[in-house]
């Protein structure tokens, strides 16, 4: 694997912390193995050629603790914004825990997107971590469907593993909830699959479900789409193109429909849904940490 060198790894939020109460974004590896098809991160925007020939950044650990000790707020940490910190290299290069150890040395919070239970491997940081500071999980599932999850996320585990783990991650403690993003127009945005989605979700206790209803094409990223729309599913990629055109927010065509299909069941359920309402419930019970540092 080719390895590249970096001068900065944490960069502060632009959002403030409104998206998952997240402080500090931080990507350990260039790139990502995991080949979802609609994958956000080819978007020109981010800059990443051949994204799909991941790199480490070799020297990430080194720049990671000068950064977190030179950090006065310890806040929460997002991992794998562009890249899923647990893919397929992550086993045996070992970056995440390293990283997640330096998190727990500095008592910073931490914010994990990834598709892979790879990251039952930490469970003993991540309780650790909790223990002083924030800790929130995110899996994402897309699809109910094993063999079409095969088909647009051809090397991440089946959504019925991903369910498994939600489950398995909320019953050792660590809040967990599922981010079900993108919902793909034509082919998962119909009810039977939004359902099933949070039955399945409740079945695994999860914390909450947040969903924007829709998907991103942006340059780069909607070309990747297209092609793989034509070899899957031939015809489909015209349709796109007749309801989106050039569009980069492409939301479900049932929008409304779905949506309040997917609050009423989740609410039903119990299951958050509301982004502050998630920043709230999983930052509640913290953090000694962060109390000090902000006097
Ligand atoms: S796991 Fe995430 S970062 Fe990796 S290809 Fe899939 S969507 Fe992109």
């Amino acid at each position: 694997m080719e390895k590249v060198k970096t001068k900065t790894i944490m960069t502060k939020s632009d959002q403030g912390n409104r998206w998952f109460g997240i402080d500090y974004h931080m990507n350990l590896y260039k790139g990502c193995s995991f080949g979802c098809i609609y994958c956000n991160s080819r978007c020109e925007t981010y800059h990443i050629k051949n994204f799909d020939q991941i790199r480490c950044k070799e020297n990430a650990l080194e720049i990671l603790e000068e950064e977190l000790k030179s950090k006065g707020y310890k806040g929460v940490v997002s991992f794998g914004t562009l890249s899923d910190p647990y893919n397929l290299e992550e086993e045996n290069l070992q970056l995440t825990r390293g990283a997640l150890q330096l998190i727990l040395k500095y008592g910073f919070g931490v914010s994990i997107d990834t598709k892979s239970d790879l990251i039952l491997r930490d469970l003993d940081l991540l309780k650790a971590i909790s223990e002083v500071n924030s800790v929130i999980i995110k899996i994402s599932i897309t699809t109910p469907d094993d063999a079409l999850a095969k088909k647009i996320e051809p090397k991440v585990i089946s959504s019925s593993r991903r369910f498994a783990l939600v489950k398995t991650l909320i019953e050792n403690g660590i809040y967990t909830g599922i981010l079900l993003h993108p919902v793909l127009p034509f082919l998962t945005d119909n009810e039977d699959s939004i359902t099933q989605i949070i039955e399945k979700g409740k079945d695994a206790h999860t914390k909450f479900i947040y969903t924007k209803m829709g998907m991103t094409l942006r340059t780069n990223q909607r070309d990747y789409y297209y092609a793989a729309l034509d070899q899957l599913y031939p015809g489909l990629k015209e349709d796109y193109i007749s309801v989106y055109n050039n569009r980069h927010i492409c939301n479900t065509l049932q929008y409304r429909y779905l949506m309040e299909l997917f609050l009423n069941k989740c609410s039903e359920y119990h299951i958050l849904t509301d982004m502050d309402a998630i920043i709230a419930d999983y930052k509640k019970v913290i953090p000694k940490n962060e109390q000090i540092s902000l006097f």
